[in-house]
């Protein structure tokens, strides 16, 4: 049973700002992979309908790599991460991923986080045992 609530965001400097529906009983994700391992991003995977981007759109850049499934905008002012978007159909379709290091007014305390092993080219799937050096 899916219960979201709707937690507000930014980037540092605050020209982004955007709101997520996000229920946190679904967990949180982290990402081994070359680009996720440098931006040490902790993701909340939603509906892009779950996702509203309040400010900041002429303040974002994108950056996708590889198969470039993944779009990851982060801030031109302050350089950090805020969210990516893209199509998958293992995730159901369009999801966007959002830096929940962002949300100010959430507690992430006992929220259980699960791994994408993004480094073997599997990210897509959510793995809840740790095995690797993540
Ligand atoms: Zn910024």
């Amino acid at each position: 049973m899916s219960n979201p609530e709707t937690h507000h965001g930014a980037c540092h400097c605050g020209a982004v700002k955007f709101t997520v529906d996000l229920d946190l009983s679904q967990g949180l994700s982290r990402c081994n992979c070359s680009f996720c391992r440098r931006r040490g991003a902790l993701g909340a995977i939603v509906k892009p309908s779950a996702f509203h981007l309040v400010s900041g759109e002429p303040s974002l850049s994108e950056y996708a790599f590889n198969a470039r499934v993944g779009h990851y905008r982060f801030c031109k002012v302050c350089g950090v991460h805020v969210y990516g978007h893209g199509t998958l159909d293992l995730l159901g379709g369009a999801f966007v991923s959002v830096n929940v290091d962002c949300i100010d007014d959430v507690d992430l305390s006992g929220v259980e986080v699960r791994y994408l092993d993004g480094r073997a080219d599997t990210w897509q799937v959510l793995r809840t045992e740790i095995g690797a050096r993540w």
